[in-house]
């Protein structure tokens, strides 16, 4: 697609879209799109790839010791009772389920004189399903460590890093010719023997944490290219670390590149496809991965803990704010992937339900995954076959163009990933580091809340053409920018975008080098003015004027403070709107009262300029809200957005009842409002158990000009909606949402 587009200079984004999608629904045409599609075939070499267009993916993960036990023909039936597209399939790295040639590529002890992987390939291809070769590169056996101890990660100590739990197997490290020489060979020899469409490798890449290792393949890296020793801290702040971090994905980048030209010397249509995801919370650099990806993987499996429901939706966001048009799959583990985990027995059917529906709503292709090819639990089986038949009912409604979203939530990439907070309390490690995520977080809570429609745009993707369909950018503390990545931000509020930011928003380079003042100080209407105070609790905000950010604060001076801030002057004669109370003690009773009741300081400053509005929020409002989850807090980011909307109506708007997340698509052959119920006491702690269906909804939804819709559907619930069209305006009601709905205009 992307290469589509570099041989269309002349046309503008919205005709390469349209072109794209009408591609897109030609190759679908075809009998489960599994066919190597020879009518189809077009003169045009560059006709878009058999993943481009597949809506649904299974995964049977096999153990070492399937080869016993797996019935080939009913796995087979299995995913071919899904309607899926493609079926991954353990090829081998750790272990081989063929009989392979290539030395110290360990075979399963059990495989006898199977061939497991032939078998299941041939059962699914004899279903017209794609098949992708599903492999892990990241350990081997001793037998390899002994012939090839250079392929290996080693601790400071020289020491080999074994598996924690499968302590027979050690780690292998991706500077090594293990990925160069070794994988390729495997992979050589799987494209010769069978007809595979493409390969996965489980767990590498990754988008986490990257790892420092003292191979000799890696201290020459550090000798050589890094220009020192292995970085002992993976913090922004370190130098070492900054050379490594760009070396570390250069090196990412090569192996992908070169294994996805193995791939292909197959046939063009063939694919490597490496494992990212990590949802929301990325260290790698998501951006130039997808420079080198042609279908993006997200292996976010599900949640555990108090994880948010929206998890998944938010991951969807993450990889479209960098794949643009290009294939997207998530993964739903069917399995209960909590903590602690159980690999063998079923998550609530529900959990998973609302996962692939979250998968869909983003935009997203579900990927269903069991493991182990002899179940003892087999209720989740259902849970797939039922969302997956649904879906292929309804696939050309799942065919996006575009989103209609026009508000923007800057993706904070370098923020999330290297971010130190700026106060004297240090740096934040192990699980703390899910604490950058909390700006993002508690303005995405604000949003669903308000029940707004957004996208995700990544720090690196905001040029002119990106921002041109949004009338506003939301940017949640921000604080590592690039100097270019500010002057973009400016340049949008400048040709009339509005703008909301939060804390240190532009104080530091991408890196975490503090500015002197905020690189966006002119466009916020305030300079810093001292160091970060906070954090503390019993800081207040005083309301000094009327305002439209502040309806619905009827009978209150105060609002809560945030608990960190950035002492700000305004730099122009602004209205104070709302002004800082400080911080005074909130124990014991006696001892509660404010020291310095009034003050000049701004908690905030909003200003105007022609269409443009900005609101600048001196203190962490998102995070202080995610972690307090007070109300006011998430009121007062709502009505900002609407102020910088200036009241006008979003394309789309739903009023009703219950929390939900909204998602509004183009599609082929119309719109498709995704609602997402939310309503659920397992909203923020896992598993969902049942729904409790929310309703009615009442939809306005803006549609093109001289559109005339024909039909309003319910595809969830079935059966047709009745609607009205006054202009551009489509008006019908959702009666309810027991998990999700799909209402397609047509
Ligand atoms: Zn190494």
């Amino acid at each position: 697609m992307r290469r589509s587009k570099a041989k269309l200079p002349g046309l503008t984004r919205r005709d390469f879209l349209t072109q794209s999608a009408g591609s897109l629904i030609v190759t679908s045409a075809g009998p489960l799109l599994a066919e190597p599609a020879a009518s189809l075939e077009s003169p045009d070499s560059q006709r878009a790839p058999w993943y481009s267009s597949m809506r649904r993916c299974g995964q049977i993960n096999f153990n070492e010791r399937d080869p016993l036990a797996m019935d080939v023909t009913a796995w087979a039936d299995y995913w071919a009772s899904l309607k899926v597209n493609a079926v991954l399939l353990n090829g081998g790295g750790i272990v081989a389920f063929y009989p392979t040639r290539v030395p110290y590529h360990h075979r399963s002890e059990f495989l006898g004189s199977r061939d497991l992987f032939g078998e299941m390939t041939a059962a699914m291809k004899k279903r017209n399903l794609r098949v992708v070769a599903r492999m892990d590169c990241n350990y081997a056996y001793e037998e390899a460590l002994k012939a090839h101890p250079e392929w290996f990660e080693r601790n400071a100590d020289g020491t080999p890093r074994r598996h924690n739990e499968s302590t027979w197997l050690y780690k292998t490290c991706m500077f090594t010719s293990y990925f160069t020489e070794q994988m390729p060979a495997i992979y050589r020899e799987i494209n010769q023997r069978y007809a595979v469409d493409g390969f996965f490798t489980n767990g590498w890449p990754s988008t986490g944490a990257l790892a420092v290792c003292f191979c000799e393949s890696c201290k020459k890296v550090y000798r050589d290219e890094v220009g020192g020793t292995p970085p002992g801290e993976t913090a922004g702040s370190d130098p070492v670390y900054r050379k490594y971090y760009d070396v570390y994905i250069d090196r990412v980048l090569e192996v992908w590149k070169k294994w996805d030209g193995i791939a292909k010397e197959k046939s063009p249509d063939s694919v490597y496809v490496g494992n990212l995801g990590g949802g929301i919370r990325t260290v790698k650099s998501v951006k130039r991965l997808a420079e080198v990806a042609g279908w993006f993987n997200a292996d976010h499996q599900g949640r555990s803990g108090d994880t948010p429901l929206w998890d998944c939706s938010q991951q969807g966001r993450v990889a479209q704010s960098v794949m643009k048009d290009r294939a997207i799959t998530n993964v739903t583990g069917a399995y209960s992937n909590s903590r602690p985990v159980w690999r063998h027995v079923a998550k609530a059917p529900a959990e998973a339900t609302l996962w692939m529906a979250q998968t869909t709503a983003s935009g997203m292709v579900p990927w269903f995954h069991w493991l182990g090819g002899a179940p003892e639990d087999n209720r989740w089986r259902e849970a797939g076959r039922s969302f997956f038949t649904w879906l292929a009912a309804h696939e050309p409604h799942f065919q996006n163009k575009r989103s209609i979203a026009d508000i923007a939530v800057l993706y904070p990439q370098s923020t999330i990933a290297f971010y130190r907070s700026g106060n004297a309390s240090g740096s934040w490690r192990g699980a703390e580091r899910a604490q950058t995520s909390e700006y993002l977080q508690g303005l995405y809570y604000a949003l669903l809340e308000g029940r707004f429609l957004f996208d995700f745009v990544h720090q690196e993707n905001l040029s002119a053409e990106t921002l041109r369909k949004y009338r506003a950018l939301l940017i949640p503390n921000a604080a590592y920018l690039r100097d270019a990545e500010c002057a973009r931000i400016a340049d949008f509020v400048a040709a009339g975008g509005s703008l909301l930011a939060t804390f240190e928003t532009s104080l530091y380079n991408e890196w975490g080098d503090p500015r002197p003042d905020f690189a966006l100080s002119s466009v916020f209407g305030a300079s810093a003015a001292g160091s970060v105070i906070g954090p503390f609790g019993n800081s207040y905000a005083r309301i000094e004027q009327t305002h439209p950010v502040l309806n619905g604060f009827e009978g209150t001076a105060l609002l809560p403070g945030a608990e960190n801030r950035v002492p700000v002057r305004a730099s122009e004669k602004a209205r104070l709107i709302l002004s800082v109370v400080p911080y005074y003690p909130a124990f014991p009773p006696e001892m509660v009262f404010p020291r310095t009741p009034r003050t000049e300081e701004p908690a905030a400053v909003f200003r105007q300029s022609g269409k443009s509005r900005v609101a600048y929020f001196a203190g962490d409002i998102d995070r202080t809200f995610w972690r307090s989850g007070n109300t006011d807090l998430s009121l007062l980011i709502q009505n900002s957005v609407r102020w910088l909307l200036d009241d006008a109506r979003q394309p789309v708007t739903v009023a009703g009842e219950g929390m939900t997340e909204l998602f509004a698509w183009e599609t082929a052959p119309g719109y498709a409002l995704h609602i997402l119920n939310y309503n659920n006491p397992n909203m923020t702690r896992g598993f969902v158990r049942r729904f409790y269906a929310i309703g009615p909804q009442k939809v306005e939804f803006e549609v093109a000009a001289g559109k005339k819709i024909t039909g309003v559907r319910a595809l969830r619930a079935g059966g047709d909606l009745p609607f009205t069209q006054r202009d551009r305006t489509v008006r019908f009601e959702v009666p309810t949402v027991v998990d999700y709905e799909v209402a397609a205009l047509v």
